[in-house]
C-alpha cells in the first residue's frame, strides 16, 4: 500500500506551513492571554486565507470553494493543527460540509460571502438538555402560514459572537424518527427573534469562545431552509463524518508540534550529569508518542482514502480517527508536558495551551465515548 502524499499536496502543506509560522504563530499567544481576538483581525487572516487558497479549501468548486479531496483536506489540516483552536477556526479551517446543500437563490446572500470569507457561520446543535444525545433536543420550528417560528435555546455553539448566520438544528416533525426529525434553519443574527445570551467562559480554546443564546418567535421563510426540511439529521451527519476526519488531522498535526518542542529539549537539557535524552524513561515517553503519532496519522489517511473512494464503511474510518486521535493527543500532550517539568506547566511556553487545548477534543463533535458507541453498534450489527 502507497502512503505517498502526491507532490502537489506535499506544495500545498508547505504553502499552508508558511501561512501558519508567519501569520498565525505570532499571534496565538496574546490572543490565549487576552481570551479575544479583534474582529477586524480575523476578517484580515480570512482575506489572507482566501488569497493562498486555504479558506473553503475543503467545499466543492461547484460552491465556490477549493474543491480538495478528503486527502488534500487532511494534509492542510495536519498543518493548521499546529496552530491554536481560534485561529485555526478562525482562517476557515472547518468550513461545515452542510454548505453544499445551499440551493441556487440561497449562493448571493448566504453561500457566496460564506465561501468568501466576508461572512462567518455557527452550527447550533447542543441545549441545555440535549448534547450527545441529539434526540432530547428541544428546539422547535413550527409552521404558520408563510413561515416558520422557531423557539429554544442553544448552548456551547462556537462563533456565534463573530457569525452573520447561525444554521439552527430544530424538531420539525416531533413524532418522527431522528432520520425525519429535524430540520436545518438558517438564521440571520440580526433576526429580531434572535437573543444572544453570554460568551461562556472555557478552559481552553481562549478567543474562540462558545455561546450561548435563544430562539423568541424567531420567524424565517422557506427561504431559510437548508437543505430538505426534515433532512436536518443528514445534514449534521454529512458534515461531522467529514469534520471529525479533518479534526483528527489537525491533532495529529498538534501533536507533532508537541513533540518536536519534547525533541529538541530531551536533547539539551541536563539532570543527573546526562541528558534528558539519556535516561530511558524519556526515551520511553517518545517512542510511545512516536508510535502513537505515526497510527493516528495512518488511521486518518485511511479514513480520507474511504471517503475519496466513496467507500461504504467511510463513516466508521471517521469515528475511529476522532476517537483515536483525540484520546492520542491528550495523551502525548500530557507526556510532553512531564518532559518539561515545570518549563511545560509554566504560560511561557506553549505546551500548557495547547494541553489546554487538546482536552476539548474528547468531548466536541461527538465524544469519545459517542465514538465507541458508533463503532460497536458497527461490530455488532445493531442501529446506528
Ligand atoms: C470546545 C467546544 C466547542 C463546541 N462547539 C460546538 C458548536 O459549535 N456547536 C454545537 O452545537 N455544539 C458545540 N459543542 C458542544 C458539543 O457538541 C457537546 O459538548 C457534545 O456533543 C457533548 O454534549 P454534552 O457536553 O451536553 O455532554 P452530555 O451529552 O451531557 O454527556 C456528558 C458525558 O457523558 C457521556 N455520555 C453521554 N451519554 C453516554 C452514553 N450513552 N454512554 C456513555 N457515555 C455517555 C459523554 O460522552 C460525556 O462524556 C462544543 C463543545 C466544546 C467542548
Amino acid at each position: 500500500m502507497d502512503f505517498t502524499i502526491p507532490e502537489e499536496l506535499e506544495t500545498l502543506r508547505r504553502t499552508v506551513r508558511r501561512f501558519v509560522d508567519e501569520e498565525l504563530r505570532p499571534l496565538e499567544q496574546g490572543i490565549d492571554e487576552a481570551e479575544h481576538v479583534e474582529p477586524a483581525v480575523l476578517r484580515a487572516l480570512r482575506r489572507k486565507s482566501a488569497d493562498i487558497g486555504l479558506y473553503a479549501h475543503n467545499l466543492p468548486v461547484e460552491c465556490g470553494g477549493g474543491g480538495l479531496s478528503m486527502l488534500g483536506t487532511v494534509v492542510v489540516g495536519e498543518e493548521l493543527g499546529r496552530t491554536s483552536m481560534p485561529l485555526n477556526l478562525g482562517v476557515g479551517g472547518f468550513l461545515p460540509e452542510m454548505l453544499t446543500l445551499a440551493r441556487p437563490d440561497q449562493r448571493p446572500w448566504f453561500l457566496d460571502p460564506l465561501v468568501s470569507g466576508e461572512k462567518v457561520i455557527a452550527y447550533a446543535m447542543t441545549e441545555p438538555d440535549a448534547g450527545s444525545d441529539l434526540g432530547g433536543l428541544k428546539t422547535r420550528a413550527l409552521r404558520e402560514g408563510n413561515a416558520w417560528v422557531l423557539n429554544g435555546a442553544k448552548q456551547f455553539v462556537s462563533l456565534v459572537d463573530h457569525a452573520e448566520f447561525i444554521v439552527v438544528l430544530a424538531v420539525t416533525d416531533p413524532a418522527a424518527s431522528l432520520k425525519g426529525r429535524f430540520t436545518c434553519f438558517i438564521v440571520d443574527r440580526e433576526n429580531p427573534g434572535f437573543r444572544f445570551l453570554r460568551n461562556i467562559k472555557k478552559m481552553g480554546w481562549r478567543g474562540s469562545h462558545f455561546c450561548a443564546f435563544a430562539l423568541d418567535d424567531c420567524r424565517v421563510g422557506d427561504e431559510a431552509v437548508l437543505g430538505e426540511v426534515g433532512g436536518g439529521f443528514a445534514a449534521i451527519m454529512g458534515t461531522v463524518n467529514r469534520t471529525r476526519i479533518q479534526a483528527g488531522a489537525c491533532w495529529v498535526g498538534m501533536a507533532e508540534e508537541l513533540q518536536q518542542q519534547a525533541v529538541a529539549h530531551a536533547k539539551q537539557r541536563r539532570t543527573f550529569g546526562q541528558l534528558l535524552g539519556e535516561h530511558q524513561a524519556i526515551q520511553f515517553m517518545l517512542a510511545d508518542n512516536d508510535v502513537e503519532i505515526e497510527a493516528a496519522r495512518l488511521l486518518v489517511y485511511r479514513a480520507a482514502d474511504a471517503v475519496d473512494r466513496g467507500q461504504a464503511d467511510a463513516r466508521i474510518g471517521a469515528s475511529r480517527v476522532k476517537y483515536y486521535c483525540a484520546e492520542m493527543v491528550n495523551r502525548v500532550a500530557d507526556r510532553v508536558l512531564q518532559i518539561f517539568g515545570a518549563a511545560g506547566y509554566s504560560r511561557e511556553l506553549t505546551i500548557e495551551r495547547m494541553y489546554r487545548d487538546a482536552r476539548a477534543y474528547r468531548i466536541g463533535e461527538g465524544s469519545s465515548e459517542m465514538q465507541k458507541i458508533q463503532i460497536a453498534r458497527h461490530l455488532l450489527g445493531g442501529r446506528s
